[in-house]
């Protein structure tokens, strides 16, 4: 039988009306998998492979036309992980830490010093507290460059174990002195949730470094403090396993969380890590969360600490963190990119006009 032009025209007519109709099912079915998926509680496995085969069963059984089984099989497949893609994102979006449901930005106001809100600011300090006349140094020349928050490591998350682990509860206290003496506040990291709680009494927020950031018991303890949280990204991880790991504090009840990138691993090997700038408008985007830059960590070069930063408050980074040691030549750890006062005074003169330019 031959099909003459009028004909296949309206052959294809009628399957442009089929293909409607398959599109206005498809939709219909993705509300009804939406609204199965708003009844699933987050965390719940989605995904239910005897359902599926159930499903699959069910339409073999039916199946009676022109397609080879496996076709029938291989369609309905790419229909169910489309819909199973669909209750996820629904659940992302879903994420306490996510901007969907809360646009306003999360400002942390710490003893005075406010983060989020727009005005750009610096955490600087040495990497490792190793004596009080050490922090006392940094904390002074801070004080006078007008800032708040010293950074400083007491518990140090060292590669190797036979390099120096920090001076500990020790090391907290020598940083609350000298803070106190020169009215900054105090960022330390804590490694093990047993630590969160003794630490309180000496830092005004708790740091979580890059090697722990997917430790979920400590994670869950800094989330029943009452205390902000700064949360570094992991070595290698995702933004999205980063906003998860946020997810972790935030759903124990600490809402004032600060996330910092600070590089990743990556193959290239000019910088210590990749500085992935553009992460920073992503998890404000995808997060209410303010987010810091750390540029010391992430390019460990000291000539690039400077551009690195700039580019840090260009993109909208709402503080940038440095490490600053009276004598990095002899510190005992990251020694190679730690400013010393000078270049930390010539640091801040830049970034202060830098902050001009920008305004
Ligand atoms: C630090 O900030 O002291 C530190 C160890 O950084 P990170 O966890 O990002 O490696
Ligand atoms: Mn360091």
């Amino acid at each position: 039988m031959s099909v003459t032009k009028a004909g296949i025209k309206e052959l294809r007519h009628k399957i442009d009306d089929i293909n409607l109709q398959l599109l206005e099912l498809l939709n219909e079915r993705a509300e009804i998998v939406k609204e199965i998926g708003r009844n699933k509680k987050a965390g719940v496995n989605r995904f239910d492979p005897v359902r599926e085969r159930e499903s699959l069963d069910m339409l073999l059984k039916h199946h009676n036309g022109p397609f080879e089984s496996s076709t029938i099989v291989h369609i309905f497949k790419e229909i169910f992980k489309a819909s199973l893609e669909l209750q996820e994102d629904d659940h992302r979006k879903a994420l306490l830490v996510s901007r969907k449901d809360h646009p306003e930005d999360t400002v942390i106001n710490i003893n005075g010093t406010v983060i989020g809100s727009g005005v750009q600011n610096f955490i600087m300090g040495p990497c490792a507290v190793e004596s009080y006349e050490q922090v006392k140094a940094v904390a002074k020349a801070m004080k006078d460059q007008g800032l708040t928050l010293i950074r400083g490591g007491a518990f140090k998350p060292r590669t190797s174990p036979y390099d120096f682990q920090g001076l500990g509860l020790e090391g907290l206290k020598i940083l609350r002195k000298a803070a106190d003496e020169e009215g900054l506040s105090v960022v330390s990291e804590i490694l093990s949730p047993e630590d969160v709680e003794k630490a309180l009494d000496y830092v005004d927020v708790i740091q979580i470094g890059a090697r722990n950031m997917q430790n979920f018991e400590l994670l869950k303890a800094a989330g029943r403090v009452n205390k902000p949280v700064l949360l570094k990204r992991g070595l290698s991880a995702t933004i999205e396993e980063f906003i998860h790991a946020a997810e972790y504090i935030y759903s124990e009840g600490n809402k004032a969380i600060i996330l910092c990138e600070r590089g990743i691993r990556t193959y290239e090997k000019a910088t210590r890590n990749t500085l992935d700038i553009s992460a920073v408008p992503i998890l404000k985007k995808e997060t209410h969360l303010p987010v810091v830059v750390d540029v010391t960590h992430s390019t460990g070069r000291k000539d690039l600490l400077l551009p690195a930063a700039k580019a840090a408050l260009a993109i909208g980074a709402d503080a940038v963190m440095a490490e600053v040691h009276p004598d990095p030549a002899v510190a005992l750890s990251d020694s190679a990119q730690q400013m010393n006062i000078g270049e930390f005074n010539e640091f801040m003169e830049k970034m202060i006009e830098f902050k001009g330019r920008l305004a």
